[in-house]
C-alpha cells in the first residue's frame, strides 16, 4: 500500500538563494492576503466565497496587469497559497477552524512548490531556487515527492517534503479495543486505566513561553527592542513544537501498533473553544487545548492505524462520553470541567471522569 509521509530538513541557503526564498514567501503571503481580501469582500456583498479554481482564474487575470515583475517567482507559490486559502475557508465553513486570518511577514513566512523537486545526499533541488544545501544528512529519504513546503522559523529556513511511500501491507494487530479520552489534566486516559501525561519539559517551557510573550507584548511595536525577543520567542515556539510532536508521535505509534481498535472523541476544537465559562476561563482553556495538540494527535492516529493495520473509530460529534455512566448507561447533566470525579445518581458509580469517558468510548467499538 502507499502512504503519505513527510521529511523535514533545515536549509543552508547562500545569499542569492536566501533572497529568492524570501521573495517566494512574500509572493505566497501576498497572494493569500489578496485572496482573503477578495473573499471578505464577497461575504460583505452577501455572495459565495470563490473556490480554489475561481481564485486561480481571478488571480491570473489580476497579476498579469498588476505585478508583471513577478516572473522571478515560481507561479506555484501564489497558486498553492490560494489553494491553502480555499482549504482554510472549507475548514471554517465545516466548523473545523476559525475564520482565516491574514498572513503576517516573519510570522507566516512559508510557501509550497510542486514540480521538479529532487533530493541529493546533502542538497535539495527546488524549482526556480536551484540546488540548496541542507544541514542534515538526507540518507533516510525515500519515496515519490509530491510537494515541498519551505517555512521560516525564527532566523532559520526549513523544507518539508511531502512524499508517497510504498509500505508492506500491515498484519492485523491482536488484542481488545480501547477507548481514548483526551483531557486537559492528563493528556490521554485509556479505558483500561492507562494514563499518559504530557512530558514535563513541555509544561516548563510553556510557562516560560507565557512569561516571554508577556515581555514581548510590552515592547513597542516595530522597535528594535522588539525584534530580539521576537526571535527568542520563535525559537522557543519551535522547541515546544518539537517536543510536542515527538511525544504525540511516540504515543500514537504505540497505540496504533498495539491496539486493534481505538475509539476517540471527534471533538470539534471550535465548539470546545466556545464553551461558555466567561472570558478568562475561555482563554485558559484555549491555550490548554491548542497546546496539547489534540488535532495533531488525531491526525497521526488516523494515518498510523492505517499503516499498522489497526482501526480508528471517531465517536459521533455529540456523543455524551463525559456525562454518561459507564456502569449503567444513564446520561446525567453536563459535568463542570473542574469536577474530576464522575458520580452516577442512578447506580451510585464513582469514577475518575476521564476514565469513565474512555469506558463509554470503548463501547462504540461494538
Ligand atoms: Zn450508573
Amino acid at each position: 500500500m502507499t502512504v503519505n509521509q513527510a521529511f523535514q530538513y533545515e536549509l543552508d541557503p547562500n545569499n542569492r538563494q536566501r533572497t529568492g526564498i524570501v521573495r517566494h514567501a512574500g509572493a505566497a503571503r501576498f497572494a493569500f492576503n489578496w485572496g482573503l481580501g477578495l473573499c471578505k469582500l464577497c461575504l460583505d456583498l452577501g455572495r459565495k466565497v470563490p473556490g480554489s479554481f475561481e481564485l486561480h482564474r481571478l488571480w491570473n487575470i489580476w497579476k498579469r496587469t498588476e505585478v508583471p515583475w513577478w516572473a522571478a517567482v515560481s507561479k506555484c507559490a501564489p497558486q498553492e497559497a490560494l489553494r491553502d486559502l480555499a482549504k482554510a475557508f472549507g475548514n471554517f465553513f465545516s466548523g473545523k477552524a476559525g475564520f482565516p486570518r491574514f498572513r503576517k511577514k516573519f510570522e507566516d513566512d512559508r510557501f509550497r512548490l510542486t514540480g521538479a523537486i529532487k533530493v541529493l545526499p546533502r542538497h535539495v533541488i527546488l524549482p526556480r531556487l536551484g540546488k540548496i544545501r541542507v544541514k542534515e544528512d538526507t540518507g533516510k529519504f525515500r519515496g515519490r515527492i509530491l510537494s515541498a513546503t519551505v517555512s521560516r522559523e525564527a532566523d532559520r529556513w526549513f523544507v518539508s517534503l511531502a512524499v508517497e511511500v510504498e509500505r508492506a501491507d500491515p498484519v492485523p494487530v491482536q488484542g481488545g479495543p480501547v477507548g481514548v479520552d483526551l483531557g486537559l489534566k492528563c493528556f490521554a486516559v485509556l479505558s483500561d486505566g492507562t494514563k499518559f501525561e504530557a512530558p514535563k519539559p513541555l509544561k516548563r517551557l510553556l510557562r516560560k513561553l507565557q512569561k516571554l510573550s508577556k515581555a514581548h507584548s510590552r515592547k513597542k511595536k516595530g522597535s528594535a527592542n522588539r525584534r530580539k525577543p521576537a526571535l527568542a520567542l520563535a525559537r522557543l515556539h519551535r522547541k515546544i513544537a518539537n517536543i510536542r510532536r515527538d511525544f504525540l508521535h511516540k504515543l500514537s505509534t504505540e497505540l496504533a501498533k498495539t491496539k486493534p481498535v481505538i475509539v476517540a472523541e471527534s471533538l470539534r476544537v471550535k465548539d470546545l473553544l466556545k464553551a461558555g465559562h466567561g472570558p478568562e476561563w475561555d482563554r485558559r482553556i484555549n491555550r490548554a487545548v491548542m497546546d496539547s495538540g489534540f488535532g495533531m494527535f488525531r491526525t497521526m492516529l488516523g494515518y498510523k492505524t492505517e499503516w499498522y493495520g489497526s482501526l480508528l473509530i471517531l465517536a459521533p460529534e455529540n456523543f455524551p462520553s463525559t456525562r454518561t455512566c459507564s456502569g449503567c448507561g444513564t446520561a446525567g447533566p453536563e459535568l463542570p470541567v473542574s469536577r474530576r470525579i464522575f458520580r452516577c445518581g442512578t447506580c451510585g458509580l464513582e469514577m475518575d471522569r476521564d476514565l469513565n469517558a474512555a469506558k463509554n468510548l470503548v463501547k462504540l467499538a461494538g
